[in-house]
């Protein structure tokens, strides 16, 4: 049997860094010349490291502090081209450091969630689980066979809304979804004291009302 090609990304890192600009890339470095640690992983939402030198492209985007001194003291740069370079150049310089410490293996980019969730995931959720909004206070779903349990035969994801609860199940815009038990599991009223009871104080105020 051929040997299972193994996960250059294990599923439990020491250190988790979100973000993979240039204070990701000193953290990564810095816990390798310092401390003899490699195990972390960036998560970085755009589809490349370099942070603000990636994101920004305006026309004439450039650095407003010498090159040497927006340089890392491990790593000064002989080869910049101007006192004050450009963003395609600051960006270069960041990703060679990041390769000389072997981070960027190591970086989780949007590109690569997205085809995870996409190969893991049943083809007919991808619209609903894929956001397109910005990371909030949202929980995130850590993947411990979430999205592999989506391809039961008995698992149904939707997003139809809600419109009855009948005798038969619940009826949604999308039609009716039989059903002999309803669990309603969608957290808890965060703003509510005390579920359940009803306490009353002076002049007959409940703790709510108070
Ligand atoms: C146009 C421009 C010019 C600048 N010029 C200079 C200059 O000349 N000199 C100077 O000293 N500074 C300058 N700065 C400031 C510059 O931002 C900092 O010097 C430095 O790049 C900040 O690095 P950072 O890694 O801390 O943050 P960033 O470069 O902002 O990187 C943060 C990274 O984290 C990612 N991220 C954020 N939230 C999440 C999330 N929830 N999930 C996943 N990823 C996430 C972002 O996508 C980004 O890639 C400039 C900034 C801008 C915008």
């Amino acid at each position: 049997m051929a040997p299972e090609t193994p996960n250059p990304i294990p599923s439990y890192s020491q250190i988790a860094c979100v973000g993979a600009g240039i204070s990701a890339i000193a953290l990564g470095a810095t816990l390798r010349r310092w401390h003899q640690i490699d195990d972390i992983r960036f998560f970085e939402r755009h589809d490349d490291c370099g942070g603000t030198w990636h994101i920004s492209s305006y026309p004439g985007c450039a650095c407003d502090v010498p090159s040497a001194l927006y340089s890392f003291s491990f790593a000064p740069n002989p080869r910049w081209t101007k006192l004050m370079p450009s963003n395609k150049e600051i960006k270069a310089y960041q990703q060679d450091v990041a390769d000389t410490y072997g981070l960027r293996e190591k970086m989780k980019r949007r590109k690569q969630i997205e085809a995870y969730m996409r190969k893991t995931a049943p083809e007919k959720y991808h619209d609903i689980l894929i956001p397109d909004f910005e990371v909030g206070c949202k929980r995130r779903v850590f993947d411990c066979g979430y999205l592999d349990s989506l391809h039961k035969e008995n698992t149904l994801l939707t997003d139809a809304k809600i419109l009855e609860i009948v005798p038969e199940g619940i009826k949604t815009s999308n039609g009716l979804i039989p059903a002999d038990v309803i669990v309603l599991a969608t957290g808890f009223d965060t703003s509510y004291v005390l579920p359940g009871i009803t306490v009353h104080g002076r002049n007959n105020t409940t703790v709510a009302e108070h």
